[in-house]
């Protein structure tokens, strides 16, 4: 699986690796790697939206224990994303975005507490050490011998996206 390079800028060292799962309709119960049955960690993950948001979204994660794989799905991220943005920065709804990693969960709580600005918050954040391109899923259905199931097309964003009059960026 092809992996996406970053710079780091987490203060602690690279954590977890993590995978996007875009299909709305996929529960991801089995690990994409070793095929082993996921479970839950619920945990802070940092994700930088243009140009220029850092946020720290708590989010339940489906996880596998052996790859130390985090897999978030891409259509919650997204309700989040725009929940939260609709409040403090709408014009960004919609913007490029991404994750970048994870941040301690008690440095996230007293952030929280204390509205501590995101660079507090660096500090005890880890980059992932590894950022998987989006999963891919082939298309099901009967196929002939020899021939290759087709892959699976997800769907468009539903919330995270611009609408016409916002449409500056
Ligand atoms: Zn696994």
């Amino acid at each position: 699986m092809a992996k996406v390079k970053q710079r780091q800028l987490g203060g602690l060292p690279p954590k977890y690796g993590f995978i996007v799962n875009p299909y709305p309709e996929e529960r991801v119960s089995r690990c994409p790697l070793c095929d082993r049955k996921t479970g839950q960690r619920k945990i802070p993950i940092l994700i930088h939206v243009n140009p220029k948001h850092l946020i720290a979204l708590n989010y339940t994660c489906r996880y596998c224990r052996d790859c130390n794989l985090l897999i978030a799905h891409k259509h919650e991220i997204e309700h989040y994303l725009t929940v939260l943005f609709s409040q403090q920065a709408p014009d960004a709804i919609g913007n490029d975005y991404l994750a970048v990693g994870t941040v301690e969960k008690s440095a996230w709580k007293e952030g929280l507490k204390q509205q501590q600005s995101i660079d507090k918050l660096l500090p005890h954040a880890s980059d992932f050490v590894t950022y998987y391109e989006e999963l891919q899923l082939t298309r099901a259905g009967y196929y002939q011998a020899g021939q290759k199931p087709p892959v699976a097309v997800p769907p468009p964003s539903q919330e995270w996206v611009k609408t016409s009059h916002e449409s500056r960026n």
